[in-house]
């Protein structure tokens, strides 16, 4: 099976990820979202199959490194509600949450920065029925000009 390190944030709750096997890797896990933090390997909750770690969704972002870090690669699914207007609170936040019809490609843009993916999208986004949750797919890597570095 070739399938890439991903992360899955639903629109409440706790986010999942998932990467090959790497000795070390919880406790590397432990290290970035800090030893007071709980971290659990358990079923997938968002209907998809598999084993996922589990950690509070406050924790993405650390996380979101940590995987481009160990893999250089990441494909991110995002939750998201499709009724939801995208507006100046989407557009101007700095933060990471995003829930709404923008699949978080407006996210930030007006928070300068060019909003919270810049620099690290590498593909497109493409949208996934889950039942009736929708998802936004994304793929991140490190940018060209980061490698280089
Ligand atoms: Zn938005």
């Amino acid at each position: 099976m070739n399938q890439k390190p991903f992360i899955r944030r639903p629109i409440t709750g706790d986010i999942e990820f998932w990467g090959p096997y790497v000795y070390g890797n919880r406790q590397r896990i432990q290290d970035t979202i800090g030893s007071r933090c709980r971290i659990v390997w358990e079923p997938s909750r968002t209907g998809a199959s598999g084993c996922v770690w589990r950690v509070v969704r406050t924790h993405m972002k650390p996380v979101l490194e940590m995987l481009l870090d160990m893999y250089g690669e990441v494909v991110l699914f995002r939750e998201y509600r499709e009724t939801d207007r995208c507006d100046t609170r989407c557009l101007t936040a700095e933060g990471d949450e995003c829930v709404c019809g923008c699949m978080g490609l407006m996210h930030g843009s007006e928070a300068g920065g060019g909003g919270w993916l810049g620099g690290l999208q590498v593909g497109d986004h493409t949208v996934l029925f889950c039942g009736p949750r929708k998802w936004a797919r994304v793929e991140l890597g490190h940018s060209v000009e980061e490698m280089a570095a």
